[in-house]
């Protein structure tokens, strides 16, 4: 891996891009402290001998990770995300993204985006095409799932987050979704990834259920060298040896990820759970640890779910969870700043 940062002015910026362009090197401009930074990749077999003598005004960087883009080494400030509802992820709000595993209907969507909206949240979750793990379970409405989906987010005002499984359905769920989610079944999905990051749309990505932090900061690398650096992590349990969680909550990973990127973490604790009790406080470990914001399946009457019902809240107890996150995270303020 080559890495190349300039520091130069935007002379010596044109004047070299070509030659290194050509060489097979990428440049990507990420804004830092010091403003917007461009830099220079390509793979080590990108043909050096055509590169010019290099000008002081570049420095040839050895990177000690190979998640270089999603590194701090490249971006020594947070990434905000911001959506056309208002909502920055990845700034100094915590963000509740809530709704149900799926769509189901349009009262059952209505009423959800009424509920979590109450209760603070700003992002409306659900999927339309589902990851499931038999053929024969509900598989999602598809495209009519999107438009309920979609109707009921815009009239409360919320922003909508979806799981996009198949890369011919980019466009339509582009045309109705605010974050593209990427499922933990389809982390490490190159294919998937790259075409989600020709979108330059936020991405959601989940870690899989067997990845380690490094293969997931290198499945994020994936959408960022695809040239968009509008990548969320979503960690939401990964699967040991314990047989009474649905998976385990990997707490560790949030200040480990918020150690190593500048990328925003989000914590799913329903799909880590898999049963509602344990959601409030997971949720309360997650903002506790550092999280940006959380993932939190809410169904009006989980009882006739199609999918994941014992893991989703109602939302009188979303309701009274989300009083204790809110008192959590402003008593945490303090010490932020
Ligand atoms: C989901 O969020 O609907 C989902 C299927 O989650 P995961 O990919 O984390 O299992
Ligand atoms: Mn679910």
């Amino acid at each position: 891996m080559i890495v190349l940062m300039n520091s130069g002015t935007d002379n010596e910026l044109k004047e070299h891009s070509r030659f290194f362009e050509a060489s097979g090197l990428r440049a990507y401009t990420v804004s830092t402290s010091k403003g917007p930074v461009t830099t220079f990749m390509g793979p080590d077999h990108a043909g050096l001998e055509q590169l010019p003598k290099l000008s002081p005004a570049f420095q040839c960087m050895q990177p000690s990770v190979p998640y270089v883009l999603a590194s701090k080494t490249i971006k020594d400030t947070p990434t905000v995300i911001r959506l056309a509802n208002g909502t920055s992820i990845g700034g100094k709000d915590l963000v509740i993204m809530a709704g149900p595993c799926s769509v189901e209907s349009e009262s059952q969507m209505a009423e959800a985006a009424r509920a979590v909206k109450e209760s603070g949240a700003t992002v409306l979750r659900g999927g339309a095409f589902k990851p499931r793990t038999s053929p024969y379970a509900f598989q999602g409405l598809g495209l009519e799932g999107l438009k309920m989906m979609r109707n009921a987010a815009d009239r409360e005002e919320l922003a909508v987050v979806t799981e996009v499984m198949d890369p011919d359905d980019i466009p339509v769920i582009c045309e109705y979704a605010d974050i593209l989610q990427i499922g933990a079944r389809n982390c490490q999905n190159f294919a998937l990834l790259k075409k989600v990051g020709k979108t330059g749309k936020p991405v959601l990505l989940k870690r899989g259920m067997m990845t380690t932090i490094e293969e997931f900061l290198m499945a994020a690398e994936y959408i960022l060298s695809e040239g968009n650096m509008n990548v969320i992590l979503c960690e939401r349990g990964i699967r040991t040896f314990e047989t009474e969680t649905r998976n385990t909550l990997d707490i560790s990973a949030i200040p480990v990820l918020k150690s190593k990127t500048h990328l925003p973490v989000v914590v799913d604790p329903s799909h880590a759970a898999g049963n509602w009790k344990l959601i409030e406080p997971l949720a309360l470990a997650a903002v506790a640890a550092g999280a940006d914001g959380l993932i939190i399946e809410v169904h009006p009457t989980p009882e006739t779910a199609l999918c994941d019902g014992k893991q989703s809240l109602r939302p009188d107890k979303f309701a009274s969870m989300m009083e204790k996150i809110n008192q959590l995270y402003s008593m945490m303020a303090t010490h932020r700043s």
